[in-house]
């Protein structure tokens, strides 16, 4: 059973159906997002009544767009561990600081949160062909659950894209274009197929149902922490899709009265080879210019230009954040400390985090004490080629 009620734009506030297939508004070219009878959901459904649910992001299935179980594709994604990180803190000189471990979720990045939920959604309304601009993680994510389903599945990645990334969407059984440019160049050619063929995209922010996937991540923080948010949540933006869905899980987790009004001050961490968000951030503007010749190891953050653009600088100003960016060598550094204190395999997006939270404890931005939640938000596996190099 779900509350979900109609899709609304994130900028127009034009409203959509929700039995029907949806890309961007038609109105004015913006992001969609799924709406909850919120009054109802709070009558109906208490944070105690999760206590007995799987543990996985379908514990929330009130608040997630699924209409019938049947359509419901799900290979155990979510709920990952919350790490209190003594060893690394004892190294650094701090206490309070967590680490989200999403390195364990299927395909071994939180990529399934957001794929399980598009692709899920798009079986149930039907969709025989799916398509996807990537830049790795997403495409083995959506291979995987498409396969699930019995869906075709085509992705589209820039040609330098670590071999691993590849590998696995081919051994799921996707057809893989590999494209000479970024994951925007591939969003083009991606694009010009899926009118021609009739496909769906399921490109970030593109279809509304990934984000809803993603916010999951902020209600298991409110759980786990028993329903007292951090003071500080630190995330590798690329698309951003798991930041703006966190801050739309924290009205939504408001509204049901299983949390106050406290928020988390919300940071933004990229690499000084493509750093989007954090110039944007800085220059107080609404809407982010694209990245010229983006560069950096940490695939996940090769994305020169961002539909939610304005939805990731409204929650880093909402929240009194901040954005950093963060050079590829520090991020290797960091990856391997928390895998020497913390025995976890890490990311260099999850090493980018660490080197954030180390940069803002030096300036003062973050104070001592403060409870601070790192993401780590996929495994070190994928990245061989890095760790060798190092
Ligand atoms: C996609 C990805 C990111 C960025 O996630 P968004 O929610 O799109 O900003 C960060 N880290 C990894 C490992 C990724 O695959």
């Amino acid at each position: 059973m779900t509350y979900f009620t109609h899709l609304e734009c994130a900028y127009c506030n034009k409203t959509f159906d929700k039995n029907k297939l949806w890309n961007l508004c038609t109105e004015c070219g913006k992001p969609l997002l799924a709406r909850y009878d919120l009054d109802k959901a709070k009558a109906g459904l208490q944070k105690e009544q999760l206590k007995n649910r799987d543990e996985t992001l379908w514990r929330y299935r009130d608040m997630l767009p699924v209409i019938n179980d049947k359509f419901i594709l799900s290979f155990g994604e979510g709920y990952t561990p919350l790490i209190k990180a003594e060893r690394l803190s004892n190294e650094i000189g701090c206490n309070n600081l967590y680490i989200k471990e999403e390195g364990v979720n299927p395909t071994t990045s939180f990529k399934a949160r957001g794929l399980c939920m598009a692709v899920s959604r798009a079986y149930e309304l039907g969709v025989k062909e799916l398509s996807i601009p990537s830049a790795g993680n997403a495409a083995g994510a959506m291979s995987a659950y498409a396969a699930l389903a019995g869906i075709k599945a085509h992705v589209f990645m820039p040609q330098d894209v670590p071999q691993p990334f590849i590998s696995e969407c081919k051994a799921l059984g996707a057809e893989v274009n590999l494209i000479d440019g970024l994951i925007t160049d591939c969003g083009k050619i991606a694009k010009e197929l899926v009118d021609k063929y009739g496909r769906f995209d399921v490109s970030t922010l593109k279809e509304p149902y990934r984000i809803e996937g993603k916010k999951t991540m902020g209600y298991e923080l409110a759980e786990q922490l028993n329903w007292q948010l951090p003071d500080v949540i630190i995330y590798p933006t690329g698309g951003g899709t798991g930041l703006i869905g966190m801050w739309k899980a924290f009205d939504e987790m408001e509204a049901l009265g299983w949390i106050g009004s406290k928020r988390p001050r919300m940071v933004t961490v990229q690499s000084t080879g493509c750093a989007t968000m954090v110039r944007a951030f800085e220059q107080g503007t609404e809407f982010a210019e694209p990245w010229q010749n983006a560069k950096t190891v940490a695939d996940g953050l090769r994305v020169p230009a961002a539909v939610g653009d304005f939805l990731i600088l409204r929650s880093l100003r909402e929240s009194n954040g901040t954005a950093i960016a963060i050079d590829d060598d520090e991020m290797i550094d960091e990856a391997n400390r928390i895998g020497r204190t913390q025995g976890l395999f890490v990311s260099p997006e999850g090493g980018a985090s660490l080197a954030a939270f180390i940069k803002l404890k030096q300036t003062g931005w973050i104070k001592p004490g403060e409870r601070i939640v790192l993401f780590n938000t996929g495994s070190g596996h994928k990245y061989m080629h890095l760790w060798n190099k190092y």
